[in-house]
């Protein structure tokens, strides 16, 4: 695929999917200095640049990743019992600290695979220029770890100083935070965190009902939680009031500009309810990493039946054999053959987008966003349902213009 300049092309390819209307064969893209002027399907004015047998769609939004990890050759065993997992990964981690160039690493792996956006949590204060001159605008949310109030004081001043630095006002880095999970974070210093991020208008991103064992302990102080905390020394019986709900959790975020629930695995009635009159808060699911820790099947479809937003996300190298947010599409479009594929679609794109506050710019091919458009190179067959054949697609390659 040769390089293209935004200023000066009309695209047309065999197939286009603008995620905000049904798909055009022989589609076209306007294009006028890196944003879309029109869409459609008639004929192409000449100069116009084919680009053949492919798809073209927006690029891709990964709304959750730990690019801490992306060294990782493949997934941390055991997947189960979950608490043992965690206990691998954090062996690794101390065996081999992050770097830079292990996240930058990831950032190169997720562009290649046509990510634009992603949703990544920081276990440092990593600088900007960590992120910057990627072609990807990178949420980043600081994960802050503290369950017995004694940690508490030093969190919440991480975390205000993560947000107070001017490495924030970049473009393409926003700044966010991550009470890591119930958990990791009691739930003091949650409300703290979560309210210094409706002070600073800052995103948060929180890992919630993951596991069965999440919701014993929130319920009832016990579990495969508890002896994996002792076994760090964090744990103090009395920070988690019994009978608390992951719903708890989600209260604190009514005020937040956005929030993203990541997992949400075990969500029940009364977190539906609420999240479906909480419009800025978007569950993030990560299907291949859900099927390696063997959970039965994720709410998602009853989630976006409800009109909640659904956004999808890889997770880290540690759970998942790579950062292809496509490979998590193409995952959910083969194993669910009765989802309306579109909404497969924008789950990857249009709702990324609204999770990470980007929607008005991007996660659809329409006039007045950017142009910034992945290219799906299609198998030959002649006939075929598009999204069949969009699914059926290589691995999707950006366009190559011009990044910042
Ligand atoms: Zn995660």
């Amino acid at each position: 695929m040769p390089e293209f300049d935004p200023s000066r092309y009309t695209l047309t390819a065999r197939w286009v999917f603008p995620v905000s209307g049904p798909p055009l064969q022989n589609g076209v893209i306007e294009i006028d200095s890196g944003r879309i002027t029109a869409v459609h399907n008639h004929a192409p004015k000449p100069g116009t640049v084919n680009c053949g047998n492919v798809a073209l769609l927006p690029e891709l939004v990964n709304a959750h990743t730990h690019l801490e990890f992306s060294d990782l050759q493949q997934p941390v065993q055991p997947a189960l019992p979950f608490t043992e997992w965690i206990k691998s990964l954090v062996g690794v981690r101390r065996g081999s600290p992050a770097t830079a160039a292990v996240i930058q690493q990831g950032l190169a792996e997720c562009r290649a695979a046509g990510t634009t956006q992603i949703g990544e949590i920081a276990t440092q204060d990593w600088p900007s220029e960590t992120y910057q001159h990627t072609g990807i605008r990178t949420v980043v949310f600081r994960e802050l770890i503290g369950l017995s109030s004694d940690r508490a004081a030093v969190q919440l001043e991480i975390a205000r100083q993560w947000l107070s630095d001017p490495g924030q006002r970049d473009d393409t880095v926003t700044r966010g935070l991550s009470p890591h999970a119930p958990y990791s974070v009691g739930p003091d210093l949650y409300r703290d965190l979560v309210n210094l991020a409706v002070e600073q208008d800052a995103p948060v991103a929180v890992h919630l009902a993951e596991t069965l064992a999440e919701l014993e302990l929130l319920d009832c102080g016990t579990g495969e939680f508890v002896d994996m905390l002792q076994r760090f020394n964090a744990w103090d019986s009395q920070i988690i009031p019994r009978g608390t709900r992951p719903l708890d959790y989600l209260q604190p975020l009514a005020s937040v500009s956005r929030g993203l629930v990541i997992h949400g695995n075990y969500l029940a009635s009364a977190e539906f309810d609420w999240l479906e009159t909480h419009p800025r808060i978007t569950v993030v699911y990560c299907p291949r990493t859900h099927a390696y820790f063997q959970h039965p099947p994720h709410p998602w479809k009853r989630l976006l039946d409800r009109g909640i937003n659904v956004a999808l996300g890889t997770d880290s190298r540690g759970s998942n054999p790579d950062l292809s947010l496509w490979r998590e599409m193409q995952f959910l479009a083969m194993k669910f053959p009765e989802v309306d594929p579109n909404r497969i679609l924008a789950m990857g794109t249009l709702y990324g987008s609204r999770a990470l506050g980007c929607d008005s710019e991007l996660g659809t091919l329409e006039p007045g966003k950017l142009a910034q458009v992945v290219c799906v190179p299609l198998p030959e067959a002649q006939n075929g349902d598009s999204y069949r054949l969009l699914f059926a697609g290589q691995d999707p390659m950006p366009l190559g213009w011009p990044t910042s």
